[in-house]
Formats: C-alpha cells, sequence, structure tokens
C-alpha cells in the first residue's frame, strides 16, 4: 500500500513477533485482493473487465464495496469508489508531482466513466444471515461496472478494512488487550485507560506546523480513528498544488478542506467518513454524520485564517493544543473544555 503500518504494544508484550506476523498477513493478504496495481486483485480484473463481464470477488472486496456503496449512497456520491479515471485525468497515476493541467475534454471524459451507481454488486450474506457493517466472513460475490473505462479506486477506505481485519484478527487470538494498529494514519485497538493501562492518546496531525498538533483524543476500546487530508499526496499544476481527493459531483480536486479526522464505531467507518466528509459542505457533512451516530470529526477548513471545528460527539474528547484553544470551535457554539492531556504517544 507504498504506507507504513506500525503496531504498539505495551513494553512487556511478550508474544510481540507473532502478533506483528498476524498484521503482516492480513495486510498482504488485503493489498493482493484490493490493490489497483496487483495484476490479479479482484479491483484490477474488474477495472478490466469494465463495460464487460462480470468478475466473482473475494470476500474482502464484497465487504469493502458494500460498505463504500453505502456511504457513497448517504453521501449523495461525494464519496465515490469509481474516481479512478478523475485520479488518472488529474495525474496522480503517473509517478510525478509536475503534472499539466487536464483538458475539458479529458475531464468530461472522465466525469462520463465516474458514478458508483453503475457498479453492480450481487448482494451477499453474513454467516448469520445478518446485514452487517463489517462482513470478514461474507461468502465470495459476483461483481461488474458497467461502463467501459469504468476504474475502481478503493484507496478511501481498503486501509481502514485492512486495520479492522488485523484488529479482529489479533481479538480472536485472545492473547493481548493492549495494542494499537496504526495504517498511514487508519488506528483501531483496545486500551481504554484503566488502572492496569495508559491508553492510547492519538495526536492529531498539524499539517501548518511541522511536529505540531492540533490536539489529543483518548481512543476507547474498539474505536477507529482516521485522517484524510490534503497534504498526503498532491500534484503540482503550473505552481498550484492540487490534493488527491476528488468531488465527483464537479471533478475538481477539492479545495476548501486541510484535513478531517474522524473517530468512528470502525477503522473503516472512520476512513470511509473522513473522505467523505473531505469533500462535502456544512450541511451535508451534518447530514452524513446524523446517519452514523457516536461518530464525530474535527475539521481543518482551508480559510484565511485556518478554522478548526469539532463537532458535538467529540467536544469532551478532543482536547485541543495549546496553539488552537482560544480559536477551536466547537459545532454546538459551546466554549472549549478547560486543560490540556500532555502525553501524545502516537
Ligand atoms: P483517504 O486518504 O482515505 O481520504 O483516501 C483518498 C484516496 O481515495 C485518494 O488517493 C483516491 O485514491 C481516493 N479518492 C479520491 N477522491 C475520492 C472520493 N471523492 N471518494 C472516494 N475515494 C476517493
Ligand atoms: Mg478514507
Amino acid at each position: 500500500m507504498s504506507t507504513v503500518a506500525e503496531l504498539s504494544l505495551p513494553a512487556a508484550t511478550t508474544n510481540a513477533s507473532a502478533m506483528q506476523r498476524v498484521v503482516s498477513t492480513v495486510f498482504e493478504e488485503v493489498e493482493n485482493r484490493l490493490s489497483l496495481f496487483r495484476a490479479e486483485s479482484d479491483v484490477a480484473r474488474l477495472n478490466r473487465q469494465a463495460g464487460s463481464n462480470e468478475v466473482a470477488i473475494g470476500r474482502h472486496a464484497a465487504a469493502v464495496l458494500a460498505y463504500a456503496l453505502r456511504v457513497a449512497e448517504e453521501s449523495g456520491g461525494a464519496f465515490d469508489p469509481t474516481v479512478g479515471p478523475l485520479m488518472s485525468a488529474w495525474g496522480f497515476r503517473r509517478g510525478l508531482t509536475n503534472v499539466p493541467h487536464p483538458t475539458a475534454a479529458a475531464l468530461g471524459e472522465a466525469l462520463a466513466q465516474t458514478g458508483w451507481t453503475n457498479i453492480v454488486l450481487s448482494s451477499h450474506a453474513t454467516p448469520d444471515g445478518a446485514e452487517s457493517d463489517f462482513v470478514p466472513l461474507a461468502d465470495s460475490a459476483h461483481a461488474s461496472l458497467r461502463l467501459a473505462g469504468m476504474q475502481l479506486d478503493l484507496g478511501a477506505i481498503a486501509k481502514g478494512y485492512a486495520v479492522d481485519l488485523a484488529y479482529e484478527a489479533i481479538r480472536q487470538q485472545g492473547q493481548c488487550d493492549d495494542f494499537l494498529i496504526n495504517l498511514a494514519g487508519n488506528m483501531r485497538g483496545l486500551g481504554t485507560p484503566s488502572a492496569a493501562r495508559r491508553g492510547w492518546c492519538i495526536g492529531v496531525r498539524d499539517p501548518l506546523h511541522e511536529g505540531a498538533w492540533l490536539g489529543t483524543i483518548m481512543l476507547n476500546d474498539g474505536e477507529g480513528i482516521a485522517t484524510s487530508g490534503n497534504y498526503e499526496r498532491h500534484v503540482t499544476i503550473n505552481g498550484q498544488r492540487y490534493a488527491h481527493i476528488i468531488d465527483p459531483r464537479s471533478g475538481h480536486p477539492v479545495k476548501e478542506m486541510i484535513s478531517v479526522t474522524v473517530l468512528a464505531g470502525s477503522a473503516m467507518e472512520a476512513d470511509a467518513l473522513s473522505t467523505a466528509l473531505f469533500v462535502l459542505d456544512v450541511e451535508q457533512r451534518h447530514t452524513l454524520l446524523e446517519k452514523h451516530p457516536g461518530c464525530g470529526a474535527v475539521y481543518l477548513l482551508e480559510t484565511d485564517p485556518p478554522r478548526l471545528l469539532v463537532t458535538p460527539e467529540l467536544r469532551e474528547r478532543f482536547v485541543p493544543a495549546k496553539a488552537w484553544a482560544a480559536s477551536c470551535e466547537y459545532l454546538d457554539g459551546t466554549t472549549p473544555p478547560g486543560g490540556t492531556l500532555n502525553p501524545i504517544q502516537m
């Protein structure tokens, strides 16, 4: 996945290397099945058959696609796993940072090849027959992309899914109740602070100040957290930077947002929502979060000066860094809570 993975454990953990192997194995399996760049992955096979044949896909692709379609619908298409042609048009697939501006014709063609409603996924059942957000054991399914030239790109959700799978794998081994998995800022673990453990205090990066934090969030058992940022990947066109998150409704990279951090019930939920919320406007962000009870977000807006916004769910959970404490805005209209947390372990 061209990124860094971390497994954090208390120093006294005895079976650390066994757990590390479990996590690596899970990540490799997910990459083999979901990477755009592995010729035999389910995603690459689907993309090769775009506009023609249905493809048999494994349980990982089926679970991720089902959830991606849910968030695509809930977000009115702001989240769209078929952004592949737009990513290519904006020059993200060339391995270069300086690229030419796409022509209007190229953008028009890419937009015409984008659209989650043209994904067909045969329904799949969970082991107990119930619908579920997280479906690790679903039978394999069939899927197809209706339009020639369509390209699935699960880059906004696959890392969160991989983290959830690794989290479940470690838990099923039953040997560790204090760990944190971090795949490129997509995190999940066990470790609610108690007499027996310190807990995982997550520092939310301040992209405007090297080495600084916007604030911290203590993670509770099983919660997922993810950040989407305009600083993570970008291309430069005529001296101007364009971020890697694209509004599929306009076909243009999003300009108004610097970063979005989401706390959710799983890493996949946090991953998908952070990308979707990055694209949406203020009203639409509220509407999407209402469909995900318990989830909260921290937004850093590209305004002058930049604004740091915190949703009500994180009112007591997000502790702004000193530099932001005075300007941080709470979306329920209250003032910031007092006090700061010092230890930042991540
Ligand atoms: P993330 O870092 O999780 O926000 O994911 C960003 C990645 O998701 C990009 O590098 C693209 O591969 C893909 N992507 C870009 N825009 C969108 C979008 N609007 N909906 C879904 N995926 C997107
Ligand atoms: Mg994401």
